[in-house]
């Protein structure tokens, strides 16, 4: 008993169990990325793990337990709104020469948990309160993470999965037809309206907060008519739709049937853009640097002409005002980068597009959260909210770079990382 009392301490402590302590931070900066403004030596006080005052003449009590970042800048935590925690591949492998999606298929789903639960702990540590997990996870080992998450067991953001991806027959990867099995963990193919509702009923029974589609990876594509029937079937359990989508007919599809976002859209035409504006569909722009690119497979010079074609697409889409929402989109191991860093290097491409970084911050927060549904409650720091935040060196209004030296990081008014 006494030693369960004791690890039952030890786990609320360092993961984060509620507990009602209030907290005071002394910031000496806030920056809220939904007003674009900064405010000036500012306290928060937090209680069970949300917001409980914030403002400059706010008296701490005398029992709360005071965290000093007078010298830092403190902001919301980050969102990325479409990651593959549970999936990539082990260093170890012997690649053989096997195609790289087909090794990440053939790690079991005990492992891919594992990776998840490792790849987790480093989105938290880089910033990144809240995710978006896009499939490719095996048989729901994100809903499984998420959920030791919440238990308190292991660290790591706050997670929305998507769990199986829903897709006409086949999926992305490139499996010969014996060896279809493998496939059958990662999809839940459905091409009449009755596989459909059958596949949406299965993903949301097993816990997901989100359901994804594969548009278009094959010559087949999903119509207008089946993602509108999609997106019915998943609002009625007040699920949104994210839309992987890759080529033109896919997009103009995806934003006909009224998805809620377009994952990628490597190639929208322009009537495209303005009707995702009028009906306030989100890019998760998922913009790969160079060197993940690399990782991929692509030699240097196609992977510096992809990332060009997908910064000009950013630019347009930017101008034209569609909403944008940060997504990595990682898979792969690049030398020296944890899933976390790597994710926040991609703030390169949004400078890279001319995009300054007011906005980039409202991309890496509030668009996100309000995609995610989750506005009310994350991605801003007002009252009554959870409390999740980060600090960084400098203002990231003044040098956006700062947000790759995160030093600090809260979520749910538990403190993760504190340098
Ligand atoms: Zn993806």
């Amino acid at each position: 008993m006494i030693y369960k009392i004791f690890l039952s301490l030890i786990f609320s402590s360092i993961f984060g169990l509620a507990h009602t302590q209030i907290i005071a931070i002394k910031a000496g900066k806030v920056v809220d990325p939904s007003a674009g403004n900064i405010l000036m030596n500012q306290i928060i006080l937090i209680e069970n793990g949300k917001i409980k005052e914030f403002g400059s003449g706010i008296v701490i009590p005398p029992a709360a337990e005071i965290i000093d970042l007078s010298a830092s800048t403190v902001m919301p935590g980050l969102i990325d709104a479409h990651t593959h925690i549970c999936a990539g591949i082990s260093k170890f492998a012997d690649k053989l020469g096997v195609d790289f999606f087909d090794l990440v298929l053939l790690n079991p789903d005990g492992y891919r948990a594992i990776q998840g639960s490792v790849n987790a702990k480093q989105m938290l540590d880089a910033g990144f309160t809240t995710i978006r997990e896009a499939g490719n996870s095996g048989k729901y080992t994100d809903v499984d993470v998420k959920r030791a998450i919440n238990e308190g067991l292991i660290p790591g953001p706050t997670i929305l999965a998507a769990g199986r991806i829903i897709t006409p027959f086949g999926g992305q990867f490139r499996t010969k037809a014996d060896k279809q099995f493998l496939l059958n963990n990662e999809y839940l193919f459905a091409d009449t309206q009755d596989e459909i509702k059958k596949a949406i009923r299965e993903n949301i029974f097993y816990g997901v907060d989100v359901i994804k589609i594969v548009v278009d990876s094959k010559r087949y594509k999903y119509s207008a008519g089946d993602i509108k029937y999609i997106v019915n079937e998943a609002q009625q359990a007040g699920l949104k739709v994210m839309a992987h989508c890759q080529t033109a007919e896919g997009v103009s599809n995806a934003v006909t049937g009224g998805v809620a976002s377009i994952e990628h859209g490597w190639t929208i035409p322009d009537s495209t853009i303005v009707q995702m504006k009028n009906k306030n569909i989100v890019l998760v722009s998922t913009d790969f640097p160079v060197r993940v690119l690399r990782e991929f497979g692509s030699n240097e010079e196609k992977a510096k002409a992809a990332h060009n074609r997908f910064i000009e697409r950013l630019k347009k889409v930017y101008s034209c005002g569609v909403t944008i929402a940060f997504g990595s989109d990682i898979m792969v191991d690049v030398a020296e980068e944890t899933r976390g860093t790597l994710a926040v290097s991609y703030i390169d491409s949004f400078v890279e597009a001319g995009i300054p970084p007011s906005d980039i911050l409202k991309i890496f927060t509030i668009n996100a959260a309000r995609l995610l549904g989750i506005e009310r409650t994350r991605g801003t720091l007002n009252i009554g909210m959870y409390c999740d935040l980060i600090a960084t060196p400098d203002n990231p209004l003044e040098n956006i770079e700062t947000l790759k030296k995160v030093s600090f990081v809260m979520k749910n008014g538990i403190v993760y990382k504190k340098q």
